[in-house]
């Protein structure tokens, strides 16, 4: 067991499809293997999209899935409840444990590229533009709780797996740059105005991304009616939304029992001036999945 898999993180945004073409130009494109962690919440362009880019590179695609759960929609409604900043169960279950558990299944050495950029928040500026995909397994410092800790441990005592952040120093305008000159496009949803791919929506989504969300029908409903379903199941009276309190202010909420905004007042809020800017949404920090395994979402 000698041979060395050379894997990028690709969700289909804009640094992931920089770090794969970078991927190919370095190692070769027939060396290099996508992953996608799907969690049958993207819009149908970002699935198109990830398609495209693979077929076009001419790089082998695994799409990965939690098969406990039926991907976001099922995740909340077992949940019973939605993710939010504390609870950030859709980035654990429905990307890190698929990928540690497919990485645990690989007999082989693994480079593991991520298109992080440390100009994306004051968070990502701490990384390192190389480390160990596992290094947090064996950091005694490390307290919380660690999946498949043991089988970790041991497919470490036999393999490397090392991840590297070829793109970490870049700016977004050189990301788009350098897509461009490779004759690509990016994710169309960026034409549509969204500054991050991911879900759709993310429970972290801006309000001025949500607006996007809140423009198409199918996606706002499917919101909705996810809401729906999980409160007609709820008995004690706390409303569960998919975005928390706070996320628009109280006076344009109907203030559920819990003060949360529902996804169909929080559409109508972003939308209620197209023309004006969203003041409120400029003091809301960006938030992204910032897990132990970076680059799994946008
Ligand atoms: S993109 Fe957002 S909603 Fe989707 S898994 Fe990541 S944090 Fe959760």
């Amino acid at each position: 067991m000698s041979k060395v898999k050379i894997i990028v993180q690709f969700s289909g945004g804009k640094d992931s499809q920089a770090c794969l073409i970078k991927a190919c130009e370095t190692y070769g494109a027939d060396k290099v293997t996508a992953i996608f962690c799907d969690t049958g919440w993207e819009h149908e362009l970002t699935y198109k999209h990830i398609h495209n880019i693979v077929n076009l590179l001419g790089v082998k695609l695994v799409i990965l899935k939690n098969n406990k759960v039926d991907g976001m929609a099922g995740l909340c409604r077992r949940m019973n409840w939605f993710p939010d900043a504390k609870n950030r169960m859709c980035t654990v279950q429905l990307k890190v444990y698929p990928m540690i558990d497919w990485i645990l299944a690989q007999d082989e050495h693994m480079i593991i590229l991520q298109g992080i950029r440390a100009k994306e928040s004051a968070e990502r500026v701490k990384f390192d533009v190389e480390c160990s995909y596992f290094k947090d397994y064996f950091d005694t410092s490390v307290k919380k709780r660690l999946y498949r800790k043991q089988d970790v441990r041991k497919w470490c005592n036999m393999h490397d797996a090392s991840v590297l952040r070829p793109i970490f120093s870049w700016s977004a305008q050189q990301v788009i740059d350098y897509i461009l000159s490779h004759g690509q496009r990016p994710n169309p949803l960026y034409e549509r105005g969204a500054s991050r791919v991911g879900c759709f929506p993310c429970i972290f989504a801006r309000l001025n991304e949500i607006k996007i969300v809140a423009r198409d029908e199918k996606y706002k409903q499917r919101v909705i009616d996810l809401e729906n379903t999980i409160n007609s199941k709820r008995d004690n009276g706390n409303e569960a939304t998919f975005f928390c309190k706070g996320k628009i202010p109280a006076r344009f909420c109907n203030q559920n029992s819990n003060g949360s905004p529902t996804f169909g007042e929080v559409s109508e809020y972003v939308l209620k001036d197209e023309n004006q800017p969203t003041l409120w949404d400029e003091t809301e920090p960006i938030m992204s999945c910032v897990s132990l395994y970076h680059g799994l979402c946008e």
